[in-house]
């Protein structure tokens, strides 16, 4: 049975999960969140003690790393590692750029390539990432490229941070997303780049609803 996928890539903050999650529900597709998937393997790492520029430690641990994704009714996703539920842990600023330092090595995208694309073989999704449009799912029915002014991620991450009830340096934020965005676009595998087919929209002055009206526009003229 052919199944329908739906990439989302972008810079951090430009409001990829949100826009992911509120399309398929629309769509009733399965929202995959790949940022989670590098974060638990960062998680992991850290926990170790292995540093996320440490490519033998990684090459070392990366077996031990046991990852299931499973979706609550809500259609949540939760990141289980090694049979714990690691989805609230795995969502600091430090596990941010863990996460980023980390996803640049081969080892770790090889190790979570087929987990994606068997997500992606299984269900009809719509997965959001850096690469999912350009590597991981190249044949995807739809691709968006979503993206908004550096200030205005930062400031969309800051009150995520706040919601979640931690505390947060605004001026750290906004620094740690610039640094993100030159990790994420200069890594040599699979960086974070548009893909060639892929539609190109800005956030920058776009509520959600606005975003989640255009984006519904888009999948009704592409897939219909
Ligand atoms: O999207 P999120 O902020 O959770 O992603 C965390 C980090 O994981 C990103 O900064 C990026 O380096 C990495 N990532 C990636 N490829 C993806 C998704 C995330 O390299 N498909």
């Amino acid at each position: 049975m052919k199944h329908y996928s739906i990439a989302i890539d972008g810079p951090a903050g430009a409001g990829k999960s949100t826009m992911a999650k509120r399309l398929a529900q629309a769509l009733g597709y399965v929202y995959v969140d790949t940022g989670a998937i590098y974060r638990t393997v960062g998680y992991h790492m850290n926990l170790m003690g292995i540093g996320p520029k440490d490519a033998d430690g990684i090459n070392r641990l990366i077996g031990d790393v046991n990852l299931d994704i499973t979706y609550d009714a809500q259609g949540t996703q939760h990141m289980i590692l090694n049979g714990a539920d690691v989805s609230d842990e795995i969502r600091t600023p430090e596990m941010s750029m863990i996460a980023s330092t980390i996803s640049a090595h081969k080892v770790v995208r090889d190790f979570l390539l087929d987990t994606q694309r068997d997500l992606a073989k299984a269900y009809n999704v719509v997965m959001d990432g850096r690469d999912i449009g350009t590597v991981v799912l190249p044949d995807a029915d739809l691709k968006i490229y979503l993206t908004a002014a550096p200030e205005v991620r930062a400031q969309r991450r800051i009150a995520q941070y706040r919601e979640q009830g931690q505390k947060v340096d605004e001026r750290k934020i906004l620094a740690e997303i610039i640094q993100r965005d030159e990790q994420d676009m200069n890594r040599p595998i699979a960086p974070l780049r548009r893909a060639k087919d892929a539609v190109l929209l800005d956030t920058s002055y776009l509520n959600v609803e606005e975003t989640i009206a255009r984006l519904l526009e888009i999948a009704a003229q592409r897939l219909g």
